[in-house]
């Protein structure tokens, strides 16, 4: 099964992603995670990268679709995925589409979290996440129970560059402008599924699962 999560920065699509991937049973691919993992062993794809994250602007798009068409070529990812982060533009979902239409394939499913803008921005600023395994926390909604560690791992927890207030609202800006474009995409092929992104986590993750069963 293809899925796609879509929604802005802070939706909680990372939070989202780990039980559904679970739950389907295919990798959770982040093109964000992709980025960071790159930047810290300083590969090219890494370098280039790094500017854009770091001012909250998209990646260019050659970059971002020969990198995610690489993960997806690996054999973990041959019965399905769950992408998350990608894709982010029109010509991203184009490319998508036409290197599963090479397989004789199609996208099954796009989940589009939908979260206020006021949500967004308190949430990015709060956000902690944990330098091993990824799992976020936040300040506030979320705590660890000990400061500045991660509860599963150990792992010790940071603040991304990029949830400065400042890079939060570029990043928002960016969202609307160019993938949200993609939701009327999706909606207009009859895959989009809207999920209210607000409220209790568990409820949320229920209603996706029931809407992709
Ligand atoms: P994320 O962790 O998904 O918020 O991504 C962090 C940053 O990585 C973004 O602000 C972009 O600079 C870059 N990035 C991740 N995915 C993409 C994408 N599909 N297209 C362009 N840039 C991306």
């Amino acid at each position: 099964m293809q899925v796609v999560l879509l929604g802005a920065p802070g939706a909680g699509k990372g939070t989202q992603a780990e039980a559904l991937s679970a739950h389907l049973n295919v990798p959770h691919i982040a093109t964000g995670d992709l980025f960071r993992a790159a930047r810290q062993s300083g590969t090219e794809i890494g370098n280039i990268a790094a500017g854009y994250m770091d001012r909250g602007e998209l990646v260019p798009d050659e970059v971002v679709v020969r990198m995610l068409l690489e993960r997806i070529s690996l054999p973990d990812a041959q019965n399905g995925y769950l992408l998350d982060g990608f894709p982010r533009t029109l010509d991203q979902a184009k490319s998508l589409g036409d290197a599963l239409g090479k397989n004789d394939s199609t996208l099954d499913a796009v989940l589009y979290l939908n979260v206020s803008n006021e949500e967004l921005v308190s949430r990015l600023s709060g956000r902690w996440i944990c330098r091993k395994c990824q799992a976020p926390y936040h300040a506030i909604s979320a705590p660890p129970q000990k400061d500045g560690t991660c509860d599963r791992c150990d792992g010790e927890l940071y603040q991304r560059e990029d949830d400065q207030e400042a890079t939060v609202r570029t990043r928002l800006g960016v969202f609307e402008k160019d993938t949200a474009p993609l939701i009327e995409y999706y909606r207009s092929q009859g895959i989009l599924s809207e999920i209210p992104g607000e409220g209790n986590v568990k409820e949320i993750e229920n209603k996706m699962i029931s809407t992709l069963s």
